[in-house]
């Protein structure tokens, strides 16, 4: 196709950047949404709901010192374990750390069990995630218009720039805002403006608040290595003021390392060479040496966050002699691991050990214990979830999920809401009733129904 520009592989581009994260990721971590911090009180104890937290409230305490010590530098080297049964908020308490570290803080979820993947070696794996659980926050002065509804570079445009041709309804333009790079699909009127305009990838617009218009105000000049979105304007825009302002953003290391690796795959494969996933160290090296001089020129920080390795007991030796060494060194996340699992073998060796971790590392945790929760926490995790996903629940619906919470599970019954809905909107309702709880619940097993279920036929098979 004519004029098609897609972003090259070789610019360090917020675009690429994005698209690299997974999309499961974002899922494990929307499932929490709704948790903004710990919910305690100046001194620290926990209030029975806040910041979207509720019950679990010596759980909570004890995160909340978990944070001072944080905060006072006291965690150096140390981590946390949480053990509960599976469903009793640990991952949960794991966010409201790091939103009480801070809004940006990094956050990275991950299971024991994802360190066995086919395509990486185990201890590259837990390299990239202990990089995303890095952040690097960069300050830099930009000339902004205010006035403008968004600033928007054009980050690629997937459509010819044919005026002819028409364009789709959801335009196949995608930009990015300067301010926070998100990537905006734009609708057809500001597509049709932005055909007309004829802009190219690299140009920066503004979009009238008031009118709706378009306006073109410059192109990007200068792209250096972290001032991913930095650009100038070279024609004076005729609406909106201009003006100085600091521009925050935050990237993760294993961020930057995909960024300049970028590069690299785009030489390797257009030599044809085998391309794996695996980060080259000596990128790592070169990432690290360019942050710790943005450092020192005042132009970034570093924000440790959060690694969150839920069922550690997944974890084998190797993994966890590379997160002992890991939690040593200067640049560590806090380390907060997670198991429902009593005495078990290390997996790997024929030791058996508590929670299945080698006694080293757990001399360095501070173990934290969640408890099952009542019907009454159930009930109100539920109406918060309920808010959270905008699902109106009758009070008979929320009494039913709350009873499928305690009999079954709590993630069970928050998974029940949205089939609910479903099966509520099918029926012209836009309120769930009890009835569309158990019908959901027919639909969809819990784990021992799914379970008892196998096992029938087995027995069957076996006679
Ligand atoms: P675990 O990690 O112990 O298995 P979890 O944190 O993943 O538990 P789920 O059982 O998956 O918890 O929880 C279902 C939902 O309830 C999630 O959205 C979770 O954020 C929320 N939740 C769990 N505990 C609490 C709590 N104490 N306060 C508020 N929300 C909670």
């Amino acid at each position: 196709e004519a004029g098609l520009k897609q972003p090259s592989m070789g610019d360090v581009d917020m675009a690429a950047i994005k698209e690299v994260k997974p999309v499961k990721e974002l899922r494990r971590v929307g499932a929490h949404s709704h948790i903004r911090g710990l919910g305690l009180d100046e001194k620290g104890r926990a209030k029975f709901i806040a910041d979207g937290m509720v019950g679990q409230t010596e759980a909570r305490e004890a995160a909340g010192i978990v944070v001072q010590m944080i905060r006072e530098g006291k965690m150096a080297g140390r981590g946390v374990l949480i053990v509960g049964p599976s469903g009793t908020g640990k991952t949960a308490i794991a966010v409201g750390i790091a939103k009480e570290l801070g809004e940006d803080t990094p956050f990275v979820a991950m299971s024991g069990s994802e360190i066995y993947s086919s395509e990486l070696k185990k201890t590259e794996v837990l390299m990239q995630v202990l990089r995303k659980s890095i952040g690097v926050r960069f300050r830099e002065r930009r000339t902004v218009y205010e006035g403008a509804v968004a600033q928007l570079r054009i980050a690629y445009v997937k459509h010819p720039f044919n005026p002819y041709v028409k364009v789709p309804r959801e335009a196949e333009i995608v930009l990015e805002t300067t301010d926070d790079s998100l990537k905006l699909r734009v609708g057809e009127e500001i597509a049709v403006q932005l055909l007309q305009l004829r802009v190219r990838r690299g140009d920066v617009i503004w979009i009238d608040a008031e009118t709706g218009e378009v306006h073109k105000v410059g192109r990007l000049c200068s792209e250096k290595r972290y001032d991913i979105s930095a650009y100038k304007c070279v024609e004076k825009p005729s609406g909106p003021v201009k003006k100085d302002k600091e521009i925050v953003h935050m990237l993760t290391l294993h961020d930057l390392d995909v960024a300049y690796a970028a590069q690299r795959v785009a030489v390797a494969s257009f030599l044809g060479m085998p391309l794996t996933r695996e980060i080259p160290s000596d990128v790592r090296q070169r990432v690290d040496e360019e942050v710790k001089k943005l450092i020192n020129e005042g132009r970034a920080e570093l924000v440790p966050g959060v690694l969150f390795i839920d069922d550690a007991h997944m974890l084998d030796i190797e993994a966890f002699s590379f997160l002992t060494r890991a939690m040593e060194s200067e640049l560590a996340p806090i380390l907060v691991l997670a198991t429902n699992r009593g005495m078990t073998k290390i997996r790997g060796t024929d030791i058996e050990a508590p929670h299945g971790i080698p006694l080293d590392l757990l001399d360095r945790l501070l173990i934290i214990r969640t408890r099952p929760y009542t019907a009454e926490e159930i009930r109100e995790i539920l109406k918060i979830r309920a808010d959270e996903e905008e699902i109106p629940l009758s009070s008979d619906a929320l009494e039913e999920l709350t009873k499928l919470g305690v009999e079954r599970s709590l993630r069970y019954a928050v998974q029940l809401m949205e089939p609910a809905r479903i099966i509520a909107e099918r029926e012209g309702r836009t309120k769930v009733t009890v009835e569309d709880v158990r019908k959901a619940a027919s639909y969809f097993v819990d784990l021992r129904e799914s379970v008892q279920y196998i096992q029938q036929y087995e027995e069957k098979l076996l006679k």
